[in-house]
């Protein structure tokens, strides 16, 4: 049997007025958007940091520090290629992505498989291999009171023989 390696990640980032929500690539529709250095996609970014994490190459800020301004603005899809790009020089490949997204609004139902399609593409893998799951906080805490979004990821690699 190969070698299977899990990796986990998690991501936060505050929701504003005017900013675009973009979500694995996908831009939802919405009053509010995400803050931060680069688009902000939380889904991506989770992603990413459990690619990396599986094949033990540190995390998403070592490899795109927030301070660099070359990322500012920047697509989060290209985080999750670069992700890909690394394990794959490692020997590894994608066997499954499972995801969750914990947003109080919108509602995120309509656009799971479009976010799960752009993801597939970015991985190189098929959509089945990318599970998505949507969650509210029930209104309770930073997510719940509608400030914030949140999103974790886990990721199996193996060993490409
Ligand atoms: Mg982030």
């Amino acid at each position: 049997m190969s070698e299977v390696r899990i990796g986990q990640g998690w991501d936060s980032h505050r929701l504003a007025p005017g900013r675009p929500l973009i979500l694995g690539g996908v831009r939802v529709p919405s009053e509010f958007g995400l803050e931060g250095h680069s688009d902000a996609d939380v889904l991506s970014h989770a992603i990413t940091d459990a690619i990396l994490g599986a094949a033990a190459l540190g995390d998403i800020g070592m490899h795109f520090p927030d301070s660099d301004p070359k990322w500012k603005g920047s697509d989060s899809l290209v985080f999750l290629r670069h992700a890909r790009e690394l394990a794959e020089a490692r020997g590894y490949r994608i066997v499954n992505v499972d995801s969750t997204i914990i947003l109080e609004r919108p509602r995120l139902r309509d656009y799971r498989e479009a976010i799960r399609n752009k993801v597939a593409e970015a991985l190189g893998v098929d959509p089945s291999r990318i599970s998505l799951k949507f969650k509210t906080a029930e209104r309770l805490g930073p997510v719940g009171e509608g400030r914030s979004a949140e999103s974790q990821a886990i990721v199996a690699l193996e060993a490409a023989s």
